[in-house]
């Protein structure tokens, strides 16, 4: 699944072009850095590979997704409709940016429902923010639609889905903006960062700017480039941005592997017939990071999870239920508000009443998933093994033995 599986030789390649020149930073130093300009030649490789027209590079998958908020104005009082099934990242950037996360339910595919979606949108919605779980996608024809018709921005967070795409088009370049996440576990790593893509100039030129102290980067030097608007720092650094070079590179290798092993356990799992998998709105575009499965009860679902637990094989299963991180039943952080610095009043008020709503047609799907993580370096041998102890452990629990 993540890159840092296959780190090597190249990675550490261009980490030494930065060391030999010193010049950690990515703008300016144009002497002394002798041509080396890891972060702009990776945003060039991002738009090759997923076929944008403009990458701007940052410090991480948030700050992408604030940035890329900001850059298509969203902010105070607008609502954001985002699923109830994400990484935290993606609601920590709605409310850093002033705006409201309103959450809908997910379906089978694990993300947005459009349904949900459409019966969310208020006056004050701004923003459909699909996150394309586990490396597969939303079905972004129907969000698509759903946009147009009510003239609302659509922001991938393709964080999760590097690779992926969806009826030909990679995944985080079809909306107006979409984002990936660099970080440690990520199809590709540079340690810690991320990108915003997009095809809209404006987003760009405002990404630009916004992430790096609102500087119009037009200036002979730093000292003259003027600022059009307020900014943050969230950029990359050079020796981030030479760690992806090399992993993005990679990238067909990885997803080549991770095809060909979610095939195979896909295979295993499907002699089980009360196992069901994901739907998938395009499943030639699906990264494979994941296999996503169902059982047909919570209570077959935990007793799969507690046994896996017990053999000491649960490891790269992912039951997300119970997880802290990635659905809503356990953000109480989220749900009370418990921002360190004071919200205003309204904010806060919004933010609890939509984070505490009823899930349970969430909690339906979520209570009987199970993601198994996809390895890059499994043998033949590891693969088969994997996936008949979790046949063999779904057959003991379903036969109630
Ligand atoms: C990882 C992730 C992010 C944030 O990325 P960081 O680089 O860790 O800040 C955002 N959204 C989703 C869905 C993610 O999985």
């Amino acid at each position: 699944m993540p890159g840092f599986e296959l780190f090597g030789t190249e990675e550490r390649s261009e980490v030494n072009d930065v060391l030999e020149t010193g010049i950690l930073m990515r703008y300016g130093f144009d002497g002394p850095r002798k041509g080396i300009w890891k972060a702009k030649e990776l945003e060039a490789a991002v738009c090759k590979v997923f076929g944008c027209s403009h990458a701007q590079l940052v410090s991480s998958g948030t700050a992408a997704l604030t940035t890329a908020m900001a850059a298509l104005g969203i902010g105070y009082g607008d609502e954001i409709i985002l699923p109830s099934f994400t990484f935290v990242a993606s609601f920590e950037a709605v409310i850093s940016v002033g705006a409201i996360p309103v959450f809908v339910d997910v379906d089978d595919t694990l993300t947005l429902n459009p349904d949900a979606v459409r019966k969310a949108i208020t006056a004050k919605t701004k923003c459909v923010m699909p996150v394309h779980m586990c490396g597969s996608m939303a079905d972004l024809d129907a969000l698509q639609a759903i946009c147009k018709e009510h003239n609302l921005v659509l922001l991938e967070d393709a964080c999760q889905s590097i690779g992926g795409s969806f009826k030909g088009k990679m995944l985080g370049t079809i909306g107006d903006a979409g984002t990936f996440s660099f970080d440690f576990v990520k199809t590709i790593t540079c340690a810690e960062g991320g990108v915003i893509m997009s095809n809209r100039d404006d987003v760009f030129v405002k990404s630009d700017g916004y992430s790096d102290h609102g500087h119009d980067h037009k200036g002979v030097d730093r000292g003259a480039d003027l600022h059009p608007f307020l900014g943050y720092n969230f950029r990359i650094s050079e020796l981030h941005a030479a760690v992806g070079l090399a992993q993005i590179q990679k990238l067909s290798q990885f997803l080549d592997i991770q095809k060909r092993n979610h095939a195979a356990l896909k295979t295993i799992l499907s002699a089980v017939p009360e196992i069901s998998f994901r739907r998938v709105p395009d499943p030639q575009g699906d990264s494979c990071t994941f296999l996503s499965w169902f059982l047909p009860t919570e209570e077959a679902t935990r007793a799969v999870v507690a046994s896996l637990k017990e053999q000491g094989i649960l490891g790269g299963n992912f039951y997300w239920y119970d997880n802290n991180w990635h659905y809503i039943r356990k953000w109480d952080h989220l749900k009370q508000a418990l921002s360190l610095n004071a919200l205003s009043p309204e904010h806060r008020a919004a933010v609890v009443l939509h984070a505490s709503k009823n899930f349970s047609v969430s909690d339906a799907v979520m209570s009987r998933c199970i993601s198994t993580a996809i390895g890059l370096l499994w043998t033949e041998e590891q693969l088969n093994d994997k996936g008949n102890a979790i046949v063999a452990t779904v057959r003991k629990v379903l036969s109630g033995k």
